[in-house]
This record gives C-alpha cells, sequence and structure tokens, in this order.
C-alpha cells in the first residue's frame, strides 16, 4: 500500500453518547475535523470529558460513531475495518489484562490476534525494547502498574504499526518510567512511526509533539505546530538578577507590570510585539539596576489553553 499523505483524517465526526437512565445524552465529538500528518508526533490535548477518548476509541473500533467519516492511514474505516485497524496500534487509557497470562504469551495471543505469522514474531525483540524481557514469564498480576503500561505498549506494536496512539499513556505513571517511556516513543518515531498521543498534561505535549490540537467539549479549538502555537500568545516575562538585591520595584519602572519575588528576582512581562527587549533593558538601566543575568520565558501551553478556553466560552 502506498503511503497516504495523512495517518488519519476525520472529516465531520460526531459522536453523540445516548441517554442512560437518568444520564442526559452526551455530545462527546461535534462534528470534529482533524487531519494528522504521516510522521508526526501528534498531541491531542484537552482537559478531562473533553473527547479524546471518545475519539480514539471510535478510531480503534471500541465506540461506535454516530456520523461522520474517519480514514486510517487512507481507509475509510467503515469501507475497510480490519485493515485500517490493522494500521494502528492504540494503548488505551485504562489498564486492561488478563491477569493469568505471562507478557510473553500476552503478546503471542496479541500477534495471532492481528494474524502475525510465527516467523514474523519479535516478541521478546519487542519486550526487551520496553524493558520487560526479564519479566517474560511472570504472571501479569505481579507486575506493577508501570509494568502493565509497558506491556500494553508492547502489545500495541506486535503487528508493526505505522500509527502508535497513546491515550494518557503516562497518567499514573511515575516520572522515571514517563522519561524510558518518552525515549522509547521517540526512537519509534525516529524510526518512522507516526505517534499520536492525547494528554491533559500541557507540558507533556508541548515537550514532545511537534503539531498540537486543542480539544474542548467534542469540538478542535485549533491545530498548529507547537512553535506557532505558542507564539500566539504574545506574553513573554523577562526575568533579572540584579547586582544589588532589589526589595520592591523602583519607581522608576512601577509603569511596568513588573513585580520583585521573595529571591529578589525583578520579573517584568511584556508584549513581544510592543516592547522590544533592548528597550526594556534600557529602562531597568536607567532605573539604576546593574544587570548580573538574565532569561525570557516564552508562554507554556498552560497559558494558551487558558487563553483559548476563555476566548470560546
Ligand atoms: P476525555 O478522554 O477527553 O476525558 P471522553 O471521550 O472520555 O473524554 O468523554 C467525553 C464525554 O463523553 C464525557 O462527558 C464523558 O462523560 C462522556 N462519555 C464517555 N464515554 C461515555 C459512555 N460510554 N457513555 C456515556 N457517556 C460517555
Ligand atoms: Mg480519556
Amino acid at each position: 500500500m502506498s503511503d497516504p499523505d495523512y495517518a488519519i483524517e476525520a472529516i465531520g465526526l460526531t459522536k453523540t453518547y445516548r441517554a442512560v437512565g437518568k444520564l442526559p445524552e452526551m455530545h462527546a465529538l461535534k462534528e470534529i475535523d482533524l487531519k494528522i500528518g504521516r510522521g508526526s508526533i501528534f498531541g491531542l490535548l484537552g482537559p478531562n470529558g473533553a473527547g479524546k477518548s471518545t475519539f480514539i476509541n471510535i478510531l480503534a473500533g471500541l465506540v461506535t460513531k454516530t456520523s461522520g467519516t474517519a480514514k486510517i492511514w487512507g481507509l475509510d474505516i467503515d469501507q475497510h475495518p480490519r485493515s485500517s485497524r490493522a494500521a494502528i496500534g492504540v494503548v488505551n487509557q485504562e489498564i486492561a489484562m488478563d491477569p493469568f497470562f505471562t507478557p510473553i504469551q500476552a503478546l503471542e495471543l496479541q500477534a495471532g490476534y492481528y494474524g502475525v505469522p510465527r516467523s514474523e514474531r519479535r516478541s521478546i525483540e519487542i519486550l526487551a525494547a520496553v524493558g520487560l524481557e526479564d519479566k517474560k514469564d511472570a504472571y501479569v498480576r505481579q507486575l506493577s502498574g508501570g509494568m502493565k503500561r509497558r506491556l500494553m505498549v508492547a502489545k500495541a506494536l506486535v503487528h508493526t504499526p505505522p500509527v502508535l496512539i497513546l491515550d494518557e499513556p503516562t497518567a499514573g505513571v511515575d516520572v522515571e518510567l514517563r522519561r524510558s517511556l518518552w525515549a522509547y516513543v521517540r526512537e519509534l518515531h525516529d524510526r518512522g512511526t507516526t505517534i499520536i498521543l492525547t494528554t491533559h498534561y500541557l507540558e507533556e505535549a508541548e515537550e514532545l509533539c511537534d503539531e498540537i490540537a486543542i480539544i474542548s467539549h467534542g469540538e478542535v479549538l485549533t491545530q498548529e505546530p507547537t512553535p506557532q502555537l505558542l507564539s500566539r500568545l504574545d506574553r513573554r516575562l523577562l526575568k533579572i538578577t540584579p547586582h544589588e538585591s532589589l526589595s520592591a520595584v523602583p519607581a522608576a519602572l512601577r509603569g511596568l507590570d513588573a513585580e520583585v519575588t521573595e529571591d529578589g528576582t525583578l520579573v517584568i512581562a511584556f508584549r513581544n510585539s510592543e516592547t522590544g527587549i533592548g528597550r526594556l533593558l534600557d529602562q531597568v538601566r536607567e532605573a539604576g539596576i546593574r544587570v548580573a543575568d538574565l532569561s525570557t520565558e516564552q508562554p507554556n501551553l498552560e497559558d494558551v489553553f487558558i487563553a483559548m478556553t476563555t476566548e470560546a466560552a
């Protein structure tokens, strides 16, 4: 199969969960359009309840869409339910595993499910890659939460899918595992796998993803390359460590959005498009402050996210 332009292409994708008992019907996805480029590390970012898992689960075939279309690796999920799903490996948000299988058995079963011939199976290699080689014969119930998560990643890879989808992979995972998991995900990406992850950890998307879509209440608020998304928030912080420590903002700088932190750092917020940093520094020097050190900070996704969701509200 020739490589498609997009790893995932959703048009007008809609999901309404039916009312159950006292629960009203839920518009989890409202005509979502999303095109996810081949070869990217793509972040689907949004708060809890935004519709991220619903989107992933429709792709995975676990949730039936209400309307709209979706293509995986160029294959329509309605017309090609099996071959489209063969192009993705999905790591679900919830840890779900049969406690009575060992990791090696779990991988072999999964490979069988996908019809991977025995000669092409790479179970040991995959277990080694996720750091579970020495646990290959342990019972799954003896594995820690982090190990189970890694086993889920391993299971998603048995059929060597061109697209790996991770739904909140680091929720409830310790810092060390998070690091090793991301290192492995980056390695897969370097070898050509398209990565899609959902997260509500803003720093995570910022650090890992080259492109980000923000989703909230079942709608896509924006989809942009990460740097562009960050630059949309014009606000910058200039942090100055003065030679002689300050206890308050000097009178000459009171016209600025400035404050002195507990450790004596002078922090000035400014709009990049309005105030050049050179002019700002001139003002600081004119106020009699000798600069020992300085740094600037860009807004993080948290700021962007808050700005966008308040705009939309
Ligand atoms: P996210 O993964 O972004 O946290 P979800 O896709 O899990 O969001 O959920 C989106 C919305 O749909 C939420 O309001 C959630 O309560 C609702 N929802 C999710 N699954 C179901 C379901 N099986 N039945 C009814 N409502 C659901
Ligand atoms: Mg979710």
